[in-house]
């Protein structure tokens, strides 16, 4: 379905910002290399609203379609599980948080309500998942609700809970929803004047700046910063009076606003400084040259991967997160075969093919053992983890960091 107004503002004054051409959904993992090939393609475009400045994908899938098969597990990625506790310790810290009722939208398989231990009974977390995992998170005894948030089913939260929530965590979840209009009246059923909202998503600015255009896909509706989320968060008589940066997410660098029913007129300091940020950004022309960018980032690749292969190598890539589909069909058509294989962890994944180009997802110690010479980390949010696994290993593979900066590294 293609988009033609902004989803916070409803203006349709839409401009490009970045063109990723066709792709299939990045979480599309598939049984054979024929059906990762055949699978459905959709525009993977940004466009931005000049009014509020949301970016925001042109074309939208159903989320039915997106969550059909969704393989992801939180759980599975340990610098996540650090960058959580680290996150609940902190809210405690700020909020005072103990023996608290807690939601937790997009709980996954859980592993945000886990980092609940110390503070909060089970009984009192409780979490709220659209796809098949959300089953893990119900069977470590927390409250969940398999079903996207909506106002009816919040009007069910609050019934069957019984109270409303201390906190209310949406941790890269609020850019995966199309009806934003619908979850902000969620949202005041959900919280009263005491509640802190945290929404924790990818920073468009750290994206543009930093070439982080994988973070693109399909699931991805929205690209969030300050200044929109103001202009959408006041419409419903909320504040954002705090935002935070972290290095680490679930999709690289992200920026966790903090929010509350609006108790004064001023913005606080850190907000002025932000807004001011990005608005010199916006005159800066940084959505003007996004997609240059990019191309000349893509041919240095192509060009390191091609005397590779040219001098007899092996090409292969670490991680198969979502973000990994966008680059790799970014890169190369279908039939290229260029990458031989990708090392995972996750075991939902691996023997299964990357979405689009019928590439295979094989064990880590399959993976070693294969002759692979170049090995392409897709996951490189959590470079430093993987720089040290890899020097430990003693891995006799070249590895390369893609982004932010194309780095090779030597053993
Ligand atoms: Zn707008």
């Amino acid at each position: 379905m293609k988009s033609s107004k902004c989803r916070f503002c409803r203006s349709e004054d839409l401009h490009d910002v970045i063109d990723l051409g066709k792709q299939p959904l990045a979480n599309a993992f598939s049984t054979s290399a024929k059906k990762s090939i055949n699978l459905n393609r959709y525009d993977l475009k940004v466009v931005r609203c000049k009014r509020c400045n949301l970016c925001q994908l042109s074309e939208i899938v159903h989320w039915s379609e997106i969550y059909n098969n969704y393989s992801y597990l939180s759980s599975s990625s340990k610098p996540l599980v650090d960058h959580y506790k680290k996150l609940v310790s902190r809210l405690d810290e700020k909020y005072s948080i103990k023996n608290s009722y807690i939601l937790d939208v997009g709980c996954n398989d859980g592993i945000l309500l886990d980092c609940y231990d110390q503070i909060t009974p089970k009984n009192k977390r409780v979490g709220v998942d659209p796809s098949s995992v959300a089953k893990l998170a119900k069977e470590k005894g927390y409250q969940v609700f398999n079903s996207p948030l909506n106002l009816a089913l919040s009007e069910q939260i609050i019934l069957s809970v019984g109270n409303k929530f201390k906190i209310i965590t949406f941790t890269n979840v609020f850019a995966h929803i199309d009806d934003i209009h619908e979850i902000m009246k969620s949202l005041r059923k959900l919280m009263n004047e005491d509640t802190i909202l945290i929404i924790e998503a990818p920073y468009l600015y750290e994206m543009l700046d930093n070439k982080y255009f994988d973070t693109i896909y399909h699931e991805h509706y929205s690209y969030l910063s300050l200044l929109p989320m103001l202009m959408l968060m006041e419409e419903y008589g909320f504040e954002i009076f705090y935002v935070e940066h972290s290095n680490i997410g679930a999709s690289g660098p992200n920026l966790a606003y903090h929010v509350r029913f609006k108790t004064k007129n001023d913005y606080t300091e850190i907000i002025k400084t932000t807004i001011a940020y990005e608005l010199k950004k916006i005159k800066s022309g940084i959505f003007d040259n996004y997609q240059k960018s990019i191309e000349k980032w893509k041919k240095s690749l192509i060009e390191l991967i091609d005397e590779e292969v040219k001098s007899g190598g092996v090409i292969g890539c670490i991680g198969s997160p979502a973000k990994g589909s966008t680059l790799l069909n970014f890169m190369f058509s279908p039939l290229n075969n260029k990458i031989k294989f990708i090392s995972e962890v996750n075991p939902i994944k691996i023997n299964s093919y990357l979405p689009g180009l019928g590439i295979k997802i094989v064990s880590e110690s399959e993976f070693e053992s294969s002759g692979i010479t170049l090995a392409i980390l897709l996951t490189w949010n959590y470079r430093d983890f993987f720089i040290e696994k890899y020097k430990q290993k003693k891995s006799s593979y070249k590895l390369v960091v893609p982004l932010p900066e194309l780095n090779v590294y030597k053993n």
